[in-house]
């Protein structure tokens, strides 16, 4: 890709590079100015002014920072002000690989001419630092064409003087961002509720005092080491537990991100040393519709890239779409929250509304339970004064009876009462009608009892009933 750049400004002619700059003349005015410092908006978190005065730039792009690594990509002149770019040392961890092991009598010129017979566009080569074993060490190569630098890892070694090397893909490891006022990380400067500034090395107000020779004392855990250093026990703490978020939520880093997890920030017996970052540039274009509201079209075209405006706001912005991240991540959550919230709102209330039909519906059944006992009851008192009434009178007919008996046994011996044996006949048989009434009578009343005992079952069944849907 990068070399499709170098087409594109190569075939520019000055006249084309100077109408380029003219049409940006307003973006040129500006820098001069915040070269010169007179920008009372610079912002000390986005320092765009380094000590000795340059001017640092930041891209968004990895392939428009590889781009703008090459000083053939800057007009000598802008403005009438010469520019002297100078390159930043290194490329991104994606356009970086390390071959691992190389013995030291191989030398980095051996290396460099091997390479170069198979790729063009070589950036820089070092040895790692802290990797020299005496024997071995690794060696890390910077390639700014992102195909060559696939071709390379695909073969995965290099053959140098009968030797395979082996060859892998960078991981950077993960650098934290410390507040430039407390030196603690997980806030920037802009949100630190620090009164002073602080020294690193002894913890104190930088303000007061001299600060170059103070006593290394970190104010954390009072060890003999500056603030920033990551041997600090809360800092491997604190990245340990950033790293173990980012491994569980991959989507977060922005694309193409391969992280390297040092041992100390993995679990026991976890072989993986690296987070990727789950969108690739193929995706890309999905990426930015869903984290920046953009569309970008791929493949990276330094065309559709106009130099932006520095507005004063714009400008004071690093993109760190991790955080960005990080926090619509956060957001998505509370909102998952709240709705889950209201959900559960929602279903209380319908509890208490379900509760209050139950409540009503059982003190209607209870109401109707009691008017019916009062009822029963009555029923039940009519049937006992009933049958209060029917025994004596079965008492009485039966005495009578008796009598009639008598009587009967005397008429056969005088044989001359045969009217008032009629009339004792006729008063047992109106006895006898009126006992059946009453036998009728109770036999209704038993009935209706039996009756409004179902129902008075039934009703009590379906208020358990009701309790009891009710406990679900
Ligand atoms: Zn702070
Ligand atoms: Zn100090
Ligand atoms: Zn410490």
């Amino acid at each position: 890709m990068a070399n499709t750049f170098n087409n594109q400004y190569t075939n520019m002619t000055i006249k084309d590079k100077d109408s380029l700059c003219d049409h940006n003349h307003e973006i040129i005015q500006e820098l001069i100015q915040l070269r010169n410092g007179n920008d009372s908006s610079s912002n000390q978190d986005v320092q765009k002014v380094n000590k000795n005065g340059d001017l640092l730039c930041f891209a968004k792009n990895i392939e428009l920072f590889v781009h703008l690594c090459d000083v053939n990509n800057y007009p000598k002149t802008l403005a009438q002000i010469d520019i002297l770019p100078i390159r930043p040392k290194h490329l991104p961890s994606q356009h970086s690989l390390i071959l691992k092991f190389v013995p030291n009598y191989i030398t980095l010129e051996d290396i460099q001419n091997e390479i170069n017979l198979k790729i063009n566009t070589l950036f820089n080569m070092e040895e790692m630092n802290g990797s020299n074993t005496g024997k071995s060490r690794h060696i890390r190569i910077e390639i700014k064409s992102s195909t060559e630098c696939d071709k390379l890892l695909s073969n995965g070694g290099l053959t140098i003087d009968d030797h395979i090397i082996e060859l892998n893909e960078f991981l950077a490891s993960p650098q934290l961002l410390f507040c430039s006022k407390c030196n603690d990380s997980g806030h920037v400067r802009k949100h630190c509720n620090l009164q002073y500034d602080a020294c690193r090395r002894c913890g104190e107000d930088k303000s007061t005092g001299n600060h170059n020779e103070c006593n290394i004392c970190c104010h954390r855990c009072k060890q003999n080491h500056l603030a920033t250093d990551y041997k600090c026990q809360f800092i491997i703490g604190y990245r340990r537990a950033l790293l173990q978020t980012l491994k569980q939520k991959p989507h977060l880093l922005p694309p193409n991100v391969k992280l390297f997890i040092p041992s100390e920030c993995r679990d026991d017996g976890d072989k993986s040393n690296k987070i990727v970052s789950k969108i690739s540039t193929k995706n890309i274009t999905a990426y930015n519709d869903k984290y920046n509201g953009q569309v970008k079209h791929l493949p990276f075209n330094i065309n559709s890239h106009s130099w932006p405006s520095l507005g004063k706001h714009q400008s004071n912005t690093i993109d760190l779409t991790t955080d960005d991240g990080l926090w619509k991540e956060i957001k998505n959550n509370q909102n998952e929250i709240e709705k889950l919230k209201e959900e559960f709102n929602n279903k209380i209330q319908q509890c208490h509304n379900r509760y209050d039909d139950n409540i009503k519906k059982i003190k209607s059944i209870l109401s109707i339970v009691s008017s019916q006992t009062k009822y029963q009851n009555e029923n039940v008192t009519r049937c006992y004064s009933i049958l209060n009434k029917f025994i004596p009178l079965l008492s009485a007919t039966l005495i009578l009876f008796q009598k009639l008996t008598e009587n009967y046994n005397e008429q056969n011996k005088m044989n001359d009462n045969s009217n008032e044996t009629h009339q004792l006949i006729q008063y047992i048989s109106s006895s006898i009608v009126y006992m059946k009434e009453r036998n009728d009578a109770l036999i209704t009343s038993q009935k209706s009892l039996h009756n409004l005992s179902d129902q008075q079952g039934q009703l009590l069944l379906q208020a358990v009933n009701s309790l009891e849907s009710n406990h679900e």
